[in-house]
């Protein structure tokens, strides 16, 4: 885990036949109010919570979890994570928050063929990611959270429930799986997941100042190009019409 911003401290992925998203623990260290982004695969819990606590942060101080969506690479090791945070509050968007919360996990895995696969794979019983969820998110919020500021975007298109974290002050951008470094973006074809949808979230997120950008995979960028992700929006436009 390494530390890119002051109250922003990155833990890589861990990829194995299925990808692990990278996970984000953001607020100022004095807060003792933290928010980790993204959990990760199955499995990957430990890992976590040991890169976590080798920056010398006090596990207490996390109070949250907040999903960027909740496709299985991302939320395969919530439960294990909060055996060891049970305090910490879940907060996902409302569109994929009832899903969780009913055990449909349609979005989860994305697709049935993967589903049956990772079920197999890792012993997985039906119903074994329904979370209950502290609070659903809309978009649009700005979060007071470890002492700064983070506005929630809602950008559905990689999935339904999607959202971005962007802090105006730093120009920094969590989005989750929408936009990579590369100019690559999320798949679209996964349940739930909608092209056009995601052309206008990647116009939403051009129009904002962002020199960090902390994707769910892949590399992260420290000094992003202005423009960068309208041109990604550009060169992807017409896969997404
Ligand atoms: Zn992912
Ligand atoms: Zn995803």
């Amino acid at each position: 885990m390494t530390q890119v911003a002051e109250g922003v401290y990155f833990i890589e992925g861990q990829d194995e036949s299925i990808p692990d998203s990278h996970a984000y623990v953001v607020g100022r260290p004095g807060s003792r109010d933290l928010s980790l982004i993204d959990p990760g695969l199955m499995g990957k819990g430990n890992y976590k919570i040991q890169s976590i606590q080798n920056m010398g942060i006090d596990l207490k101080a996390i109070t949250r979890i907040i999903m960027t969506h909740s496709h299985l690479d991302h939320i395969g090791c919530c439960a294990e994570i909060r055996e060891q945070i049970p305090w910490a509050e879940l907060w996902v968007h409302d569109i994929e928050a009832g899903p969780l919360e009913e055990g449909d996990e349609r979005t989860v895995y994305g697709m049935e063929m993967f589903q049956n696969m990772c079920m197999m794979q890792y012993n997985l019983k039906p119903g074994a990611f329904t979370f209950y969820v502290d609070r659903r998110l809309q978009g649009g919020e700005n979060l007071d959270i470890g002492g700064m500021t983070w506005e929630v975007l809602h950008i559905p298109g990689h999935s339904p429930g999607s959202i971005g974290l962007h802090n105006r002050l730093e120009k920094i951008l969590i989005p989750g799986d929408v936009v990579y470094a590369d100019y690559a973006i999320g798949r679209f074809d996964l349940h739930g997941a909608n092209g056009p949808e995601l052309k206008n979230s990647l116009l939403r997120l051009a129009e904002l100042e962002v020199n960090i950008l902390l994707p769910g995979h892949n590399r992260i960028v420290k000094d992003l190009p202005p423009g960068y992700i309208a041109e990604t929006a550009r060169q992807w436009a017409s896969y997404l019409a």
